[in-house]
C-alpha cells in the first residue's frame, strides 16, 4: 500500500467517525505524494504520522443557566494541533453541528493555512455545540463566561490565541475576553477579533472576506481577467460573506446572491449591502426579511432548491465565493457552476467544496482558490492584531489593508510557484498543500522530536 494511503488507513482506525477530518486529511495527503517522492527526509522523520496527530486535545464540560433558570450543559473543545511555527492560532466555532471531527478538520486545515501566511503562527481550533441563535444577550454572556472558565488555563498571548468563527463574533469575543482577564489577572492579547475600543485591529472584521476577493483578483490577473462588471455569487450572510460582498463592490463586481441556513436571496440588481448589514449585524434577523425592504429580490427557501443542489450555485455567474460552511458545494453544484460559465471559485469558508467538487474544478483548470489559501486573510490579520497588541500601538485601516493585500498576493504566488514546481501550474490545491506543509515539516525536523 502506498505510504500516504497507509497513514490515511491508520487515521480511520485510530480516530473513528470523524468524516470531516478524513476528508481534509485525504485532500492534503494526496497532494503530498510528489513531495514525499522527491524528498525522502519527510518519510524518514515520520512527519506525516506526526502531523496528523494533534499535540494536545482538550474536551471539557460547559455548565450554564438559561433565562428560565434551567441548567444547560454543552461540550467545549480546543485542539492545539501544531506549534512548530508559533503559538497555536485558530478560531472558536459555536454551532450545534460542532463535534470532535469538525474541530479536528478545522484545526488540521489551520496548520497549513497559518503556514501559508508566512507569519509565525501554529495551528489550533476550538468551539462548542452551543447554539447562539435565539439566545438572549445575557444567555450568550453566561455561556461565554462558563466556556472561558475552563479554557483560560490552556491559552495565553504566547501559548494559544483563539479568535472567532461561525457563531463567534465581536460580542462573544468581548464576553470571553472579560472572563479571561478576570481569571488570569492579565490584560493581554489572548484573543483576536477584539473590539476596536480595547485592543482590536482595524480591518480584522473585514479581513477574511476582503482577502478571499483579493485572492480571486490575483488568480484572475494572471489570466488577463478582472472582476470589474462581473456577476458573482456569494453564499452565507455572516462575517465572511458580508465583507466579500463589500470588497466585490469596491472592485466594480456585482454580487447577486447571499444565503443562510434557511434559504437564499437572488437580487439581480446587486445585493443591498447596507440592508444586509442592518439585518445580520444589528437586527440579527433571518434573510427572509430582506425581501420586505427589497421587493424585486427573490427569496428561495432551501426546501425549494433543486434536488441535491445549493440554490446559490444554480445562478449563472463569472465567479463564486462559497462563504458559509463545509461541504455546501457538491459535485452537482460544481457542474452547475462550470456549465454556466463560472471561471473562478475563491473559498471564504473552510472546506466548502466536497472532494468530488474540488476535482471537478481542478480538472476544468479554472481559477480555483482552496479555502486554506483564499481565506487565510482572516488569521493573517489576527496575527497583525497580535503584533499591534504586543507593541502597544495601532495601525490605520489603510496600513492593515495594504498588509493584508500583500499577504494574499504572497500566498497566491507561493501556491502557484509550488504548483508549477510539481508540474501542475494551475493546481493551487497541490501548490497550497505542499507549500504549507513543507514549511511546518522543515521546522519540525529542525526542532527535533518533541
Ligand atoms: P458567521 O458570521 O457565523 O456566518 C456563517 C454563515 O454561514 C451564516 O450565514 C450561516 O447561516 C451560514 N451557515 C452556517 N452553517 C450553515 C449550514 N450548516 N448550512 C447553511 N448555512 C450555514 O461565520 P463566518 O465567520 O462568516 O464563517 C463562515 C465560514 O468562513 C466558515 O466556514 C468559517 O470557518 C470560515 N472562516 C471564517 C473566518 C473568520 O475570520 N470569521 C476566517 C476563515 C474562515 P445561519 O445564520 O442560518 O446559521
Amino acid at each position: 500500500m502506498p505510504y500516504v494511503k497507509e497513514v490515511f488507513e491508520y487515521l480511520k482506525r485510530s480516530s473513528p467517525s470523524q468524516k470531516e477530518f478524513y476528508q481534509a486529511a485525504e485532500e492534503v495527503l494526496e497532494s503530498l505524494r510528489p513531495l514525499m517522492v522527491k524528498y525522502p527526509k519527510y518519510r524518514k522523520h515520520k512527519i506525516i504520522e506526526r502531523i496528523v496527530e494533534p499535540e494536545r486535545q482538550i474536551l471539557f464540560r460547559v455548565n450554564w443557566v438559561d433565562d428560565n433558570g434551567e441548567i444547560q450543559v454543552n461540550k467545549g473543545y480546543r485542539i492545539e494541533f501544531n506549534s512548530a511555527l508559533g503559538p497555536y492560532k485558530g478560531g472558536l466555532r459555536f454551532h450545534p453541528s460542532v463535534n470532535a471531527g469538525v474541530i479536528k478538520f478545522l484545526g488540521f486545515e489551520q496548520i497549513f493555512k497559518n503556514s501559508l501566511t508566512g507569519l509565525q503562527i501554529g495551528g489550533g481550533k476550538g468551539g462548542s455545540d452551543f447554539n447562539p441563535k435565539g439566545k438572549s444577550d445575557n444567555e450568550v454572556m453566561r455561556f461565554c463566561q462558563a466556556f472561558m472558565s475552563e479554557l483560560f488555563r490552556h491559552i495565553g498571548a504566547n501559548t494559544d490565541v483563539p479568535a472567532g468563527d461561525i457563531g463567534v463574533g465581536g460580542r462573544e469575543i468581548g464576553y470571553m475576553f472579560g472572563m479571561y482577564k478576570k481569571l488570569a489577572n492579565k490584560y493581554e492579547g489572548v484573543l483576536t477579533g477584539k473590539s476596536l475600543k480595547w485592543g482590536g485591529s482595524l480591518a480584522r472584521t473585514e479581513a477574511t472576506g476582503y482577502g478571499a476577493v483579493y485572492f480571486a483578483q490575483y488568480m484572475l490577473e494572471d489570466r488577463g481577467e478582472t472582476l470589474e462588471g462581473k456577476k458573482c455569487v456569494v453564499s452565507g450572510s455572516g462575517n465572511v460573506s458580508i465583507y466579500t460582498i463589500e470588497k466585490l463592490y469596491h472592485l466594480g463586481a456585482v454580487p447577486v446572491t447571499c444565503s443562510d441556513s434557511n434559504g437564499m436571496i437572488y437580487d439581480e440588481a446587486g445585493i443591498d449591502l447596507e440592508l444586509l448589514k442592518d439585518l445580520k449585524e444589528i437586527r440579527r434577523e433571518r434573510l427572509s426579511e430582506y425581501v420586505k425592504s427589497r421587493p424585486n429580490a427573490k427569496y428561495t427557501p432551501i426546501e425549494e432548491y433543486p434536488e441535491d443542489c445549493n440554490g446559490v450555485y444554480t445562478i449563472p455567474c463569472f465567479a463564486a465565493f462559497p462563504s458559509a460552511t463545509q461541504n455546501e458545494l457538491n459535485l452537482k453544484d460544481a457542474k452547475n457552476l462550470l456549465s454556466n460559465g463560472c471561471i473562478c471559485v475563491s473559498e471564504g469558508a473552510n472546506m466548502p467544496s466536497t472532494l468530488e467538487a474540488v476535482h471537478a474544478f481542478i480538472d476544468a483548470k479554472i481559477c480555483y482558490g482552496p479555502g486554506k489559501a483564499a481565506n487565510a486573510g482572516g488569521v493573517a490579520t489576527s496575527q497583525l492584531e497580535m503584533q499591534q497588541n504586543a507593541s502597544m500601538c495601532s495601525w490605520t485601516f489603510e496600513e492593515v489593508d495594504a498588509k493584508l493585500a500583500q499577504i494574499m498576493k504572497n500566498i497566491y504566488t507561493n501556491a502557484s510557484i509550488t504548483a508549477a514546481e510539481f508540474g501542475e501550474p494551475t493546481n493551487l490545491v497541490l501548490g497550497a498543500n505542499i507549500a504549507g506543509f513543507r514549511k511546518v515539516a522543515d521546522a519540525m525536523i529542525e526542532q527535533g522530536l518533541v
